[in-house]
């Protein structure tokens, strides 16, 4: 793509926005800057591209600013029928995201993984794997780094882990990964893509550019996944928990791969079938680049997971605090109260994404889940959903502060209080991690008072045999 001469308008000042504006900003590109939201941290990287030469438009200037621009680089925050999109979409222009100037740009070859669920640890994962192999991977795209940001990091020798959502796929069409994993395709953002076969179809196009020299690495067990397998040219490569496939696979109890065992599934760092599925994908991923047996051991061994994805926090009065703030569908909050160990009263709630929660409640019947604390925006439709599903060990409780309070009083010793929303956090959050960070304040704020309260019992026990 050429990018001098040519005018840009980056719109959504994230951090993947402010990655593109600078990645155009130094290859002489004409950048303007637009944001709905104007906050501090808008103003600030405003102020910064300004002085690097770029051009900030304010929503009275925005549409005859973008008459001059002949791209868009839209935000994935920002969904596809805002009406900036539409109206650039109506003059003919091409409209891309920060990961398809990645895509464009990349001289690596790229392991690009997309999922409902899992894709952050999975990536993570590979990440690891061929670090540890003294690899230059990076891993990055939604994970958190944006790709432009690593394009000369990584070179032409580099391995660029990518992690793709279905917001990216929505402004991504050049992408042609050496290894395309796909791990799971559940309901999720119907809020944004509105149908199921949309998400579906978004999914997909990560194999859209895929010929027979790449790879697809798909899941055998998750019947959407499973049938993208004819869709694609690409030669595939198969895991599962379930079959002896062609790929990667469990038998005996060890992670394998085309009849060779890589290591006992006990020893994986992190616990639950679905960590065994993305683990087996990153196997899959690693043996594909020739990577050896010794280094996907040691490091899938020694993984430590990745925060707010269902890690114990701490403890208080023997009742250990699970924070699992990413569950933020169904799906994910399934796999956390099928693989939590022990009981639990777990915390649901928060912002809506259109979808049911019937299914989430079949799998807390059939659980260790003893109580559900529903708090947040949608808590009547997950308590509706509690209800028909005939679960009624519930308490609603609608701020999120005071429903992590209840949920640590109802649970007891040697119970978990399990935050596993299957929810988006933004009713009350800017993010998941902001809400997984409030719930390990609370639990130090418990943990205060507790000691307060013991010291303050001494003191009374004190006084008592002094007025003896
Ligand atoms: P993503 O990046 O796709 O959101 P994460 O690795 O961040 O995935 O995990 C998000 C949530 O999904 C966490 O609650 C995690 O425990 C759960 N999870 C991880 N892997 C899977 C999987 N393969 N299937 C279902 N849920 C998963």
């Amino acid at each position: 793509m050429l990018f001098e001469r040519q005018t840009f308008l980056v719109a959504g000042l994230s951090r993947s926005g402010i990655a593109a504006a600078e990645f155009l900003l130094q290859r002489g590109a004409g950048v303007y800057l637009y944001d709905d939201v104007e906050d501090s941290n808008v103003l600030a990287a405003e102020g910064r591209l300004t002085s690097l030469g770029a051009v900030a438009v304010a929503k009275n200037e925005l549409e005859e600013k973008s008459e001059r621009c002949d791209i868009l680089v839209l935000s994935p925050g920002i969904p596809v029928d805002h009406p900036l999109p539409v109206s650039f979409r109506r003059a003919g222009k091409r409209i891309i995201g920060e990961s398809e100037l990645g895509a464009l740009s990349l001289r690596c070859p790229v392991i690009a993984v997309t999922g409902t669920n899992g894709k952050t640890t999975t990536v993570s994962m590979i990440e690891s794997i061929f670090k540890g192999a003294g690899k230059n991977a990076i891993a990055c795209g939604n994970v958190g780094r944006p790709i432009t940001s690593c394009v000369e990091e990584l070179g032409e020798d580099g391995i660029a882990v990518a992690e793709i959502s279905s917001f990216q796929l929505e402004t991504l069409s050049s992408l042609r990964p050496h290894v395309a994993v796909v791990l799971n395709v559940t309901e999720d953002h119907l809020n944004r893509h509105y149908t199921v076969e949309n998400y579906v179809y978004l999914k997909s196009r990560i194999l859209k550019n895929s010929n027979e020299s790449e790879y697809a690495v798909l899941n055998y067990d998750d019947p959407t996944s499973r049938t993208f397998a004819e869709k694609t040219k690409a030669k595939v490569v198969w895991f599962s928990l379930k079959e002896k496939v062609s790929g990667g696979y469990l038998s005996d109890g060890f992670f394998c791969y085309q009849g060779e065992k890589i290591f006992p599934a006990e020893e994986l760092s992190v616990d639950g079938d679905h960590n065994r599925s993305n683990a087996l994908a990153a196997i899959c991923a690693a043996k594909l680049f020739g990577v050896g047996n010794a280094y996907i051991t040691a490091a899938l061994k020694n993984f430590r997971g990745v925060r707010h994805r269902l890690q114990k926090i701490g403890e208080l009065n023997g009742i250990s605090f699970l924070d699992d703030s990413k569950a933020t569908n169904v799906d994910s909050a399934v796999k956390a109260v099928a693989s939590v160990k022990g009981e639990s009263v777990i915390l649901l709630g928060g912002k809506d994404k259109g979808y049911s929660y019937e299914p989430l409640f079949d799998a807390i019947k059939n659980s260790g889940v003893v109580h559900a604390v529903i708090y947040g925006e949608n808590a009547f439709r997950i308590l509706n959903a509690a209800l028909k599903r005939g679960y009624t060990s519930v308490t609603l409780c609608r701020p999120f502060d005071m429903a992590v309070r209840v949920a640590y009083l109802t649970a007891k010793r040697g119970q978990n209080v399990l935050l596993s929303p299957a929810s988006a956090s933004f009713d009350a959050f800017r993010s998941y991690e902001e809400r997984g960070e409030r719930f390990a304040e609370l639990l130090e704020e418990f943990r205060e008072e507790a000691e307060r309260a013991a010291r303050e019992e001494v003191a009374v026990g004190g006084e008592a045999v002094e007025s003896e």
